[in-house]
């Protein structure tokens, strides 16, 4: 991958939800943008901050000459500890306070740039916006200068949320009661989404199932949707062999929209070291349990991950864990400390008895090495989509246990587009079970894994062959801001 001549320097204002799932993927974004000369100004939010600062260390936010960090306030009081973010309030809180500290931060940065320092940062000359916070295009048009929308999402989920307004106009969604949870309302297919087939009113992003017509969550994917029309360039974490026909009907609806993904194997490309020693875990990594293993069998484990947000009832915590122990196979379960909604996860003792010789626990972990780990043969997740493109990425098939946003529409993709995951509908131990000794020896698990290897070439192809789909969509996109800079 080469650097573009970029003769006058860009400068490019970087700003991700201030969510895991989404800082990861925008950090990325933004090192390549840096690779490919732009200077970066990275906005975090001051609690994120903070947490960057206690779990990676003092002198992992210095950041480079050309790459550097500012923060804004989200607008929320500060938790005591870091427990799980209330998303819908962070929503609401991102969406009507950020705005004029993102402007004034902006208008800070161009004034920095006058004078003749040989340190100072060109004036900043574009915006890459994280979709969901789409606040930023007003900030955009004032200062006269492009705007890149980056949504984190599939495009499966994206082009579903695309669609709220129209489930909203067909009266599909608000849900007339709370039956229609149950009642079987839910699995009605919909079979007028562009690019999609074969999708049930389940597997669209979780927020339709709502009885309230001003909820938070449906008003919000509403106005970060409309916006999406106002961007400059749209960019999509996935890869075009992975969804072609969807990233072709998004093309029609929207802005020019690129697949640059997977980030984590483009960034493959870039080895700048102090580049690499920026990193994005809000909680503490755990390493060990590379070490840990490197000592297993080839294909013998199985990696049970909910990313950042998912929390569960202890009762549920439990039936996983028999599951697991159940199906007498090597585990490594990372389970954050607030896994367990309003309570510490505790699990039973026997529990931890029975399986001390072949599970390890841990609490947070590098995700993307151990998905990529020899050992590895299975993740048992929640769906996210940084986690589902990072297991295939690493050719793992999975168990999937949707928790809310799309990873429904990213579960449904797995288990019937991409022939690479079943889905867990209650949890059960012995549902868990029965599925964990599927993946690891069944008939079924084999042929995921065959599929998850397809996937995997797929994704290097796009990310590093020298026609790769995602390298040279990488390269329109920042052709397509130079031309908009001017
Ligand atoms: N992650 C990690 N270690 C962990 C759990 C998660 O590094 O123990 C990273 C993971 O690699 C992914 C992100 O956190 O990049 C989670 O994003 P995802 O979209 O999968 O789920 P979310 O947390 O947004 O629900």
């Amino acid at each position: 991958m080469g650097s573009l001549s970029i003769t006058e320097k860009l400068h490019a204002v970087c700003i991700p939800y201030p969510a895991q799932g989404h800082i990861n993927p925008m950090l990325k974004l933004a090192k390549l943008l840096h690779f490919k000369g732009f200077h970066i100004t990275f906005v975090n939010t001051e609690y994120n901050h903070k947490r960057l600062l206690k779990s990676r260390g003092p002198d992992s936010l210095n950041g480079l000459p050309s790459f550097r960090f500012e923060t804004i306030p989200d607008g929320l009081p500060e938790p005591d500890v870091d427990a799980t973010q209330d998303i819908p309030s962070l929503c609401e809180s991102t969406r009507k306070t950020c705005l004029p500290h993102f402007k004034n931060l902006i208008s800070k940065l161009n004034r920095n740039s006058e004078g003749s320092d040989a340190q100072n940062a060109p004036p900043v000359t574009c915006i890459v916006s994280d979709g969901c916070m789409s606040f930023t295009v007003d900030a955009a048009e004032e200062f006269g200068i492009p705007e890149v929308l980056f949504w984190t999402t599939s495009a499966c989920g994206f082009m579903c949320y695309m669609q709220y307004r129209h489930l909203v106009a067909k009266g599909i969604t608000p849900l007339k009661d709370s039956s229609y949870i149950t009642n079987g309302y839910l699995e009605n297919t919909i079979d007028w989404i562009p690019g999609i087939k074969d999708i049930r009113l389940r597997d669209v992003p979780s927020f339709v199932r709502t009885i309230d017509p001003n909820d938070l969550m449906l008003d919000f994917i509403l106005g970060e949707t409309k916006r999406a029309s106002r961007g400059s360039a749209i960019v999509v974490n996935t890869f075009d062999a992975l969804e072609h026909d969807v990233m072709e009907a998004l093309s029609t609806i929207l802005p020019p929209v690129y697949s640059i993904g997977p980030l984590n194997l483009l960034l493959n490309n870039v080895t700048d070291k102090d580049l690499k020693k920026i990193g994005s875990n809000l909680w503490k990594e755990e390493p060990e349990c590379l070490e840990w293993l490197d000592n297993q069998e080839p294909n013998s484990v199985v990696y049970v991950n909910f990313g950042s947000i998912t929390v569960m009832t202890s009762d549920q915590l439990i039936e996983f864990a028999w599951g697991l122990a159940n199906s007498k196979k090597t585990f490594l379960w990372v389970i954050r400390p607030d896994l367990v909604a309003g309570d510490n996860a505790v699990l039973p003792s026997e529990f931890i008895e029975e399986t001390k010789n072949r599970g390890l626990l841990s609490s947070w972990c590098p995700q993307e090495q151990v998905l990529a780990h020899p050992s590895i043969k299975g993740f048992l997740t929640h769906s996210g989509w940084n986690s589902t493109l990072e297991s295939i990425c690493g050719g793992v098939p999975m168990i999937c246990w949707p928790f809310f946003a799309e990873q429904q529409t990213n579960c449904r993709f797995c288990c019937k587009e991409w022939g690479i995951g079943m889905e867990i509908e209650d949890v059960r131990r012995d549902r868990i079970e029965n599925l964990v000794r599927e993946l690891m020896d069944g008939k079924k698990g084999q042929e995921m894994k065959n599929k998850a290897l397809e996937w995997k070439n797929l994704a290097v192809d796009a990310a590093s062959s020298p026609n790769g789909s995602s390298l040279k969509n990488l390269d329109s996109m920042v052709n397509q801001i130079l031309l908009s800079s001017k």
